[in-house]
């Protein structure tokens, strides 16, 4: 199935955004500075830039194995990876095509930020393999850049666009809201901004204060206000809103796409297909087994450059695969199946859903389609916590 028939069959979550093939991730741990409300793993000395591709491309090696399959994406993450230079993407590529199978139109998506999309960088990503660019903007107005501590200002972010259009069709961009200070006339504003450069996905995140940044810290001391989820909730709202109007498929709960240009990769996860993630932190899931490399860069290398593999692995069991099911399918416009239920997990799991179900289907929250359970409109902004009443904890 191509991505562009997902719109014409909503009720059939997409087999081929996987297919039996699997997705390759890549974590490019180093960036310029770090944004202060950033929990991702990264370092921002690029001392040791050269050694830790060359320890990702002998993990690509220590691992060819690992998950059997053709590779349908590929998915520069990180970090930021329009970090790397030619040649640095080079020798990954070189690698990636030594020891693994690619389907014919692969989805190779690199995530990069406007300060590094010079009209030169664009040229030598557009000559490479890259056919996707996921780009940082998260804001286009510079207060809100300043508090986050981008590395770019608000010039950037829209030139950057413009140029990055003339290089590349498929283009996303990830936008913040919920920032203290953020009135709703400036959050529809910057969803306008993107609607005029004519962007054809957008990805979109509430800002949440993680432990241990230097977000919670300024809150604790009063520099910056606290995140208030009443405003979140009623950006999430003009969000969906404006997209819908503009012609974008709310295809899972942060992620809005025209018909297209759904990201194959992120839609793999969401259904449950296997994937490899290679690079410190990067995590990995062969449809039984979570792993998750080490969040250290001088360690990772270290170990990689002695043969090991520095990595922690724990097995899914049949309720843990049910609740991860039910929590990425209610965020998806397909939603659950309770043939699918039955079929994968039993009888009993497929009655507790359809139990715990029971009272939000009543209130519209739900929705049932004949096999399908869908969260409405009115549910959206509750979605994970739908999905959690539906969770079992103990039932295997
Ligand atoms: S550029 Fe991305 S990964 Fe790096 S600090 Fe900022 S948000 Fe985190």
């Amino acid at each position: 199935m191509k991505i562009e028939d997902f719109l014409q069959d909503r009720k059939t979550p997409p087999s081929g955004a996987g297919g039996l093939g699997i997705g390759l991730y890549i974590h490019i741990p180093f960036c310029k500075q770090a944004c202060h409300y950033c929990d991702f793993h990264f370092s921002t000395s690029l001392k040791k830039k050269d050694q830790l591709v060359e320890a990702l491309c002998a993990e690509i090696i220590l691992r060819k194995n690992e998950i059997p399959g053709v590779l349908q994406t590929i998915y520069f993450g990180g970090g930021t990876p329009s970090l790397l230079d030619a040649d640095e993407l080079e020798r990954i590529f070189k690698t990636i095509d030594a020891h693994f199978a690619i389907t014919e139109n692969p989805e190779i998506t690199l995530e990069a930020n406007p300060d590094d999309l010079t009209e030169e960088k664009l040229k030598m990503l557009a000559q490479s393999r890259i056919n996707r660019l996921s780009i940082g903007v998260q804001s286009f107005f510079e207060a809100d850049l300043k508090l986050m501590n981008r590395a770019h200002n608000a010039d950037e972010a829209v030139r950057c666009l413009e140029l990055a259009k003339a290089y590349f069709d498929n283009i996303s961009i990830d936008l913040i809201y919920g920032m203290p200070d953020m009135i709703n006339a400036r959050w529809k504003e910057n969803l306008n901004k993107a609607l005029q450069l004519d962007i054809p996905h957008i990805s979109s995140y509430a800002l949440t204060v993680e432990p241990n940044t230097a977000l919670q810290k300024f809150i604790e001391k009063g520099v910056v206000k606290p995140v208030d989820d009443a405003v979140a909730q009623a950006h999430f709202e003009i969000l969906v809103d404006t997209m819908q109007q503009a012609g974008f498929e709310n295809y899972e709960f942060s992620n809005f796409g025209k018909p297209g240009y759904f990201s194959r990769n992120n839609t793999a996860y969401w259904t449950g297909k296997a994937y490899l993630g290679i690079g410190p932190s990067a995590h990995s899931y062969d449809g039984n087994t979570r792993s998750w490399n080490i969040n250290n860069n001088p360690k990772y290398i270290k170990a990689i450059e002695a043969g090991e593999l520095p990595v922690e692995r724990e097995t899914l069991s049949l309720t843990d695969k049910y609740n991860e099911y039910v929590m990425t399918g209610l965020r998806t416009i397909w939603g659950i199946s309770l043939s699918k239920i039955e079929e994968s997990f039993g009888l009993k799991f497929k009655e507790y859903a359809l139990q715990q179900a029971e009272k939000h289907l009543e209130e519209h929250l739900l929705s049932r389609d004949g096999d399908r359970i869908v969260v409405t409109k009115k549910g959206k902004f509750l979605s994970d916590g739908l999905a959690s009443d539906l969770f079992l904890l103990n039932l295997s």
